[in-house]
């Protein structure tokens, strides 16, 4: 088997440098040739000896994630599909904003998901089929961009899985993301966002991450979150908000609660009281999502809807982010990857 250099840390590099006998700072070389030059085969690395290229071919690869589909909404974002392990899909969203200064890629962390949340077309809909390894989190990103010929400036891990499931890889990559040698993206500009696994805020914490962290809050009553959302039978709401709040107060740094809208089932004058009382017990920016499917019956909020609970919430002045969340069309949206088209 040969060793797979990509997605490999720098640390890791050096060892694997130095146990073929390479000084190592051929590790820096080369780790800055995949992320920052992009170097896609060994013939690329020129700055290396033509013996260590052809060493390295035998003993090592740099693989790639096989593009399957692309497919552009009306609204410029862009949804690709890559085949991971033969068999296995994960889909990534190239989104630029309207007004041409954010560009985000929003990437997956596993294939499929084990938390079925009920609003989501990525738990409901799809089998889980594993984790992805750290370079196939990395590649997505490199492919994306390879693919629309632009750079990002931003990075989300809200695609397809639970990024705290897979922990390692995912934390992994992101420090991948904000190394100097690698695409060396802003910590604030790469969010990692979760269901709600507690293990793995607590981990973050310890580990004092810097990047963006986001937390699907999606109900604010503890006797109905978990009818939405599995994963709130082991990790309830209030355990939840207990470990944001240590969050905050050990990083001294906001946490993004997500809000997706559901009509009748988490809207309206109560919900929007409560959320308020439980945002304001946190320091917190409240993300408002309309729904995106059908699941369940359950239909997106009209515009209207969404101003007037959006208006409840601005009156406590608890900040919120206005995210759109485009590519509707292309089943590109939140809580869409999985659905075809
Ligand atoms: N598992 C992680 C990462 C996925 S992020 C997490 O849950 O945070 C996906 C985001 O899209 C979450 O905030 C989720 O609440 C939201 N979402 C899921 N389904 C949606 C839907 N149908 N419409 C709108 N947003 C949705």
């Amino acid at each position: 088997m040969k060793k797979i250099l990509k997605g490999l840390s720098l640390y890791e590099l050096k060892k694997f440098f130095e146990n073929i006998g390479e000084p190592s700072y051929r590790a820096e070389q080369f780790f800055q040739g995949l992320y920052k030059k992009r170097y896609t085969s060994f013939d690329n690395f020129t700055n290396f000896p033509k013996t260590l290229r052809d060493k390295l071919k035998e003993i090592a690869e740099i693989p790639y994630l096989k593009l399957k589909k692309k497919i552009q909404s009306k609204d410029g974002t862009v949804k690709f599909t890559f085949s991971v392990d033969q068999d296995k899909e994960i889909e990534s969203v190239w989104i630029p904003s309207g007004d041409l200064e954010r560009k985000t890629i929003c990437i997956s962390s596993q294939v499929g998901c084990t938390l079925s949340c009920a609003f989501c077309a990525t738990g409901t809909l799809l089998d889980f089929k594993g984790n992805l390894k750290t370079w196939q989190i990395i590649d997505q990103v490199l492919q994306v961009e390879e693919i629309v010929g632009e750079r990002c400036t931003n990075i989300v891990f809200m695609g397809m899985g639970e990024p705290m499931h897979n922990y390692l890889a995912v934390l992994k990559a992101a420090h991948i993301f904000h190394h100097h040698l690698g695409l060396g993206l802003g910590a604030k500009k790469i969010t990692i966002s979760t269901a709600g696994v507690i293990s793995g805020i607590e981990r973050f914490i310890q580990n004092k991450e810097p990047f963006n962290f986001a937390i699907s809050l999606n109900h604010p009553n503890p006797n109905f979150r978990a009818q939405l959302m599995n994963v709130d039978k082991k990790y309830p709401l209030m355990d939840l908000l207990k470990v944001a709040r240590k969050f905050t107060k050990t990083l001294g740094r906001k946490i993004t609660f997500e809000y997706v809208m559901i009509p009748e089932v988490n809207m309206g004058k109560e919900n929007a009281k409560r959320l308020v009382k439980l945002a304001r017990s946190v320091n917190c920016k409240i993300n408002l999502i309309p729904l995106n499917t059908d699941l369940n019956g359950w239909r997106r909020p009209t515009e209207v809807e969404v101003e007037e609970f959006k208006e409840l919430i601005k009156e406590s002045h608890v900040p919120i982010i206005n995210r759109r969340s485009p590519g509707k069309d292309i089943h590109g949206a939140c809580g869409m990857l999985a659905l075809r088209g």
